[in-house]
């Protein structure tokens, strides 16, 4: 018997979330984000499972573009972060990789790169985030530098990225997409602004190519209900079993640190699930799981291979009943706010150690 914690991959409900993604950006596309081993669901089955549906991946680097590569994806590969260093302008140009790029070293990269294939350059253009991009008035020149260099595809994207996408009373959502659009009025460029926030929730900002992520795999960006977003279905259930059970009576404390400490007799079930298994660590007591489908806090601290949770309040359980922590009915979203973060780093955090099971249904 192996040890029960594991993460089951819904490989349905992904398709099911990037067919949302891409009827929303219809007429444009959905290029879908597998950046960071897909979310930690693990980036080779993702886009295998993408790949008759996706027409083009995004991912962080080119050595994620690689795994993808070598595992028999054929689309296009879009590097987020472009190039950071010269050399791999040819291994971007033999494998298909597009860029995305911003900076004087990436431009004179590409221009002194020789290579047989011309690449596909997508721009990208602070809006107002002010992380990466060129500044609007830089633009233009850039664009035509890059349109004029031989060794690119002349088709150029624009792209911007959103800082407050994921806030549906701010503003500067409406500014960025204005401040884009404004700037390559005259360019007659393929457009790309929305992430799944702006797929989501701002129409305005779709246009030709689209980049969903965190949304493919089924939870919300937004902290407050979405109409769409509330049709995603959570691709993640990150489940265990419960391996021990004792009662406590008041005034006895579980758990390192002694930080919680009963206040009448209490039956507590130890979980094979731990901060080595990609559970928050700092999920503090009073964080939902799912014991038996019905809700338990947890109680002290969490482990690196184990959790306590109260289950005075379930009927019947027993060793070796199954816990969720999260996945339908309990979201990773859920679980981050109790633990100060939020779903993405959860999901992204996910370790090796977890074995990912990949379903077409949910098990
Ligand atoms: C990660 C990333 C995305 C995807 O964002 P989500 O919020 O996960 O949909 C899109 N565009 C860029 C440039 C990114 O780095």
């Amino acid at each position: 018997m192996a040890r029960p914690a594991k993460a089951i991959i819904n490989l349905e409900a992904l398709r099911h979330n990037f067919q949302l993604a891409a009827s929303l950006c219809s007429p444009g596309l959905a290029l879908a984000v597998v950046k960071a081993n897909a979310y930690g669901h693990g980036a080779v089955p993702v886009a295998r499972a993408l790949a008759d549906l996706a027409p083009a991946f995004g991912v962080a680097c080119i050595e994620e573009a690689l795994e993808l590569r070598a595992a028999g994806i054929e689309q296009p590969i879009l590097l987020l972060e472009g190039i950071f260093s010269a050399d791999e302008v040819s291994i971007a140009a033999e494998n298909n990789f597009w860029l995305m790029l911003e900076n004087e070293q990436q431009f004179l990269a590409l221009e002194n790169a020789s290579v047989t294939e011309a690449l596909k350059v997508w721009l990208k253009v602070d809006t107002g985030m002010h992380r990466l991009g060129l500044s609007v008035e830089d633009l233009m020149p850039a664009y035509r530098r890059m349109h004029a260099c031989k060794n690119v595809d002349k088709t150029i994207v624009v792209a911007t990225h959103f800082a407050c996408g994921d806030d549906l009373e701010s503003e500067m959502t409406s500014q960025q997409i204005a401040c884009l659009r404004d700037a390559a009025r005259d360019l007659g460029a393929p457009l790309s602004l929305a992430n799944s926030p702006g797929i989501l929730a701002w129409p305005q900002a779709i246009a030709e190519w689209n980049r969903p992520g965190f949304m493919l795999y089924g939870n919300s960006p937004f902290s407050v209900a979405q109409a769409e977003a509330d049709t995603l279905q959570a691709v993640m259930t990150l489940k265990s079993a419960i391996i021990s059970l004792r009662e406590v009576v008041a005034g006895e404390s579980v758990g390192y640190a002694a930080s919680w400490t009963a206040t009448r007799t209490t039956k507590i079930a130890t979980i094979a699930m731990g901060y080595g298994d990609g559970y928050p660590r700092q999920a503090p007591s009073g964080t939902p799981v799912l014991v038996n489908g019905q809700r338990a806090p947890l109680v002290g601290r969490v482990s690196m291979d184990m959790i306590t949770v109260d289950v005075s309040d379930i009927d019947s359980v027993a060793i070796g009943d199954e816990v969720i922590l999260w996945g339908d009915n309990l979201s990773a979203n859920e679980v981050a706010g109790h633990a100060g973060t939020i779903g993405y780093e959860v999901l992204t955090r996910m370790p090796m150690r977890t074995p990912r099971i990949y379903s077409e249904v949910n098990i």
